[in-house]
């Protein structure tokens, strides 16, 4: 008989946004004139920029001619993305990634998931709460172990490693979601210390570093010193380049992580060479255009857009004196409700027409807080909080 991974009865059914919609619906139904505004929207609105649509354009034409036709392309990625990536670090990092480091994906998701493939299940592993959802589905579909490390109001949503914490794998997220709160370099640099010191690993998501406007924050791992001996970085164009229906991403493994004198690169690029094929070489021409000088100001100026969006929230929540994370150097804003976050959720659908997502569906040290987002438009998003400032002054 057909034996099934048991680890799946495991995971928790998430009935957060099928919840919300439900809930969406019925105020609709039983309010047909009111105007719904959703600040709950975890994906980009604004379209392609015009040098990336172009660059598919032109890529998807080769694409139907003989001679600059193509087939199966290396499973890392096409060498002209990987140079452009690696450009793109030094430029506006200051990094330089070691040649072999970068592999393309399509996106963040597959790649942190597929990740923990190649660890063994006598690894604990480490996940902050509360965060994207993905790191601790993909580990308990494989039934390994898992321990939480709290974000809370005291240390801001960023937990802190600690002398007595324990564990192999640690995930950070940073700018995180949902909290929007960015690590600082001084705090990363703990983390980095903390990994090389007990010679674990840390998994580090930056899918919105392009959203860090603070020269001073860290945009990514490698800009803190050893981090290319203990730390994998994964990261995406969904946010930067409104890339969530197009599909591209890439993750850096550096050669310098030797586990038990096995280098973690090349385990990496097996797995990868048996079990993907490689990213579509129309989207990889796409994805190229992101990091072209013109490419970039495009993408920068949409997400000036959102940060602006992201503005408007923040200042009406310091108005309110509202304690909240993000929104400066992030498309999310967190903040603290005072009361259960489906409470609160009904109650800001209810009295002003606006949807946002409770922060438990995050993890239990979500519980009290809201996650409202940048991705709606500035005319919206104004009276979005035209309408919340209304409520909060005749609470
Ligand atoms: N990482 C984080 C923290 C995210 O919030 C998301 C998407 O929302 C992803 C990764 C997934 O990115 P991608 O679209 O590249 O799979």
């Amino acid at each position: 008989m057909v034996k099934l991974n048991q680890n799946y009865k495991a995971l928790q059914q998430s009935y957060l946004f099928s919840t919300i919609a439900n809930k969406v619906k019925a105020f609709q139904q039983a309010n047909p004139d009111a105007r719904i505004i959703r600040l709950g929207i975890g994906d980009v609105t604004m379209p392609l920029v015009t040098p990336v649509v172009d660059a598919l354009k032109n890529a998807s034409a080769e694409m139907g001619v003989k001679e600059t036709f193509r087939g199966y392309g290396d499973e890392q990625g096409y060498g002209f993305l990987i140079d452009a990536v690696a450009d793109y670090y030094k430029r506006e990092m200051g990094v330089t990634l070691g040649a072999g480091s970068v592999f393309i994906s399509d996106g963040a998701k597959s790649d942190v998931a597929n990740f923990t493939d190649l660890f063994d299940n006598d690894n604990v592993i480490v996940i902050p709460d509360p965060v994207y959802p993905v790191y601790m589905d993909s580990n308990v579909m494989l039934g390994r172990k898992i321990s939480l490390i709290r974000g809370t109001e005291e240390n801001g949503f960023l937990p802190m490693p600690t002398d007595d914490l324990e564990g192999d794998i640690f995930y950070l997220c940073s700018p995180n979601n949902p909290t929007g709160a960015v690590y600082t370099k001084q705090q990363l640099k703990q983390w980095v210390d903390f990994a090389l010191k007990k010679g674990a690993l840390i998994f580090f998501d930056a899918a919105y570093e392009s959203f860090i406007v603070d020269p001073d924050l860290p945009r990514s791992i490698y800009q803190i010193e050893g981090a290319e001996r203990c730390a994998v970085e994964f990261c995406s164009l969904s946010k930067t380049a409104g890339f969530t229906g197009t599909r591209c991403g890439y993750t850096i493994v550096p050669k310098e992580i030797e586990i038990d004198g096995q280098s973690l690169n090349r385990m990496w690029l097996r797995r990868q060479t048996t079990k993907y094929n490689g990213t579509a070489y129309i989207i990889q021409r796409g994805a190229e255009a992101v990091f072209t000088e013109e490419g970039y100001r495009a993408c920068k100026e949409n997400i000036a857009y959102y940060l602006g969006n992201a503005k408007v929230i923040a200042d009406t929540l310091d108005e309110l004196g509202i304690w909240y994370t993000g929104g400066i150097n992030s498309p999310y804003i967190w903040l603290k409700c005072g009361m259960n976050s489906w409470d609160f959720f009904d109650r800001l659908l209810n009295e002003c027409g606006i949807v946002g997502t409770p922060g438990s569906g995050f993890g239990a040290c979500g519980e009290g807080y809201f996650r409202l987002t940048a991705f709606n438009t500035r005319e919206n998003t104004i009276e979005a909080m035209q309408r919340f400032k209304t409520m909060f002054k005749q609470k």
